[in-house]
């Protein structure tokens, strides 16, 4: 197996950790759960990274979903260096904003109005409030493994049973904060029900059921139909708002994030990542009933100083302007994930280790796990170790893969079969030291 030196990565490392907590700027970076040293860049292009000891990978992370096109897509940096030519930012509106909002509404069936945020963190933070106050009610349900950023009232696990309020699963969120929201099995429609149960009983009612209809946050694990239909049915029924998280999933399982697998649309839906083509873009939208409710229209607050903030505008637009023009680019990144996919699978079946797989669009993830994947406690079944193995071995081939079982993998359209078979062969070698042990 190569080796390479990381020499320069240590040492900006422990030059990060006197000042940065930490050394890093979000947690996964630091590759806790892999070992090793988290590798600091210095440029990149295409599908490939360059770090600081000058090593290149071929980048299986792409910034966690945003760049599709690869890094240095010569289009978005364009738009991104013609804007910036014209001003940083103004806090005032400029017509950028109205046309990426045209681009998204036209893109995705069921959102008539939209707001722009800075992230996703703001945008599913920002829906969950604007439906508490369409609803008038304070319950939110959750699914255990799904992310949406890092907002107090999210950092929930599950208590002790299967449907239950939320306790706080990071200290500095006050149990009062997590008391509205309760905790669900995904893919499991009778949890759900149950936590709504629950509510109707002893809390408040259930303003909104929030989801990633692709979770992509505890590996890939996609709604099964009948889970996603039969949570649509219930929201109905109960008169709860369904908020679709598309963070990750938007425009990267398909244009059109999971409308293309599902019937199913959100009362409100977010966004980030893919929308700001690599630049801090998130954005909420939904009917013009409800989005009518945010000031300076209706009451409920919400704001931001670098919001719909035109250079991110700009790369944005050109992001899914190119998406729009050329939809055939899926099913390009899409079997190229599955020439990975079922080339590891292959692999890992020669040297008898237990592997799922699963692909979305652009989206892939494998789990050394013996059985299918369904939720996140079937996630946490995985052999860890063996990953961590796997992603240092791969790491000194030059292979940048996620640094935790628990993520996804991105595929970019500068990507080819070619450099797939590449990693096949160097994964071969790595799955081969890593069933001797
Ligand atoms: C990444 C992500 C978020 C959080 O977005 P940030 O921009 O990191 O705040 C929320 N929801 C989903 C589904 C995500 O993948």
């Amino acid at each position: 197996m190569e080796s390479l030196e990381f020499l320069n990565s240590i040492n900006d490392f422990n030059a990060a950790k006197q000042v940065i907590a930490g050394g890093v700027n979000s947690p996964v970076r630091a590759f806790k759960s892999v070992g090793g040293t988290p590798l600091f860049i210095a440029h990149a292009k295409g599908a490939y990274l360059v770090d600081v000891d000058n090593n290149t990978y071929i980048d299986f992370v792409q910034s966690w979903g945003p760049l599709i096109f690869g890094h240095c897509d010569k289009d978005i940096e364009e738009a991104v260096v013609q804007t910036a030519k014209k001003g940083l930012s103004f806090g005032a509106p400029t017509p950028l904003e109205t046309a990426l909002a045209k681009e998204v509404i036209s893109i995705m069936e069921g959102i008539e109005k939209i707001r722009f945020v800075s992230s996703g963190t703001e945008a599913t933070m920002s829906a969950i409030r604007l439906a508490r106050a369409y609803t008038k009610r304070e319950d939110i349900i959750k699914f255990e493994g799904c992310y949406h950023g890092h907002s107090d009232a999210l950092l929930v696990s599950a208590g002790s049973g299967l449907a239950t309020f939320g306790n706080p699963s990071s200290p500095g969120v006050p149990s009062d904060f997590t008391k509205h929201t309760l905790v669900a099995t995904y893919n499991d429609l009778a949890s759900a029900e149950s936590c709504i149960a629950l509510s109707e009983k002893q809390g408040s009612g259930v303003a909104c059921v929030i989801l990633e209809p692709i979770a992509g946050n505890m590996g890939l694990v996609p709604s099964e139909v009948e889970f996603l239909e039969g949570l649509r049915s219930l929201c109905d029924k109960h008169g709860i708002l369904l908020i679709i998280d598309e963070v990750m999933s938007g425009f990267r399982a398909s244009l059109s994030g999971s409308q293309e697998f599902y019937k199913v649309r959100g009362d409100l839906t977010t966004f980030g990542k893919v929308i700001g083509g690599g630049m801090p873009v998130g954005a909420f939208g939904g009917s013009a009933e409800i989005m009518d409710l945010l000031s300076p229209n209706g009451a409920v607050y919400q704001a931001g100083t670098l919001s719909g903030n035109p250079v991110a505008m700009a790369a944005g637009l050109v992001a899914l302007q190119k998406l729009r023009a050329n939809p055939k680019v899926y099913k390009h990144l899409e079997s190229l994930a599955l020439q990975l996919t079922n080339g590891l699978k292959e692999l890992c079946a020669s040297f008898k280790i237990p592997l799922q797989t699963c692909v979305r669009g652009s989206m892939f993830g494998f789990f050394f796990n013996a059985n299918p994947v369904k939720n996140f406690q079937d996630a946490l079944k995985s052999d860890t170790k063996m990953y961590a193995a796997f992603h240092q071995g791969m790491l000194n081939s030059g292979v940048y893969f996620a640094p935790s079982q628990f993520e996804s993998g991105f595929i970019c359209a500068t990507m080819d079969s070619k450099m797939i078979d590449e990693v096949l062969q160097k994964a071969q070698i790595v799955l081969q030291e890593i069933s001797r042990v």
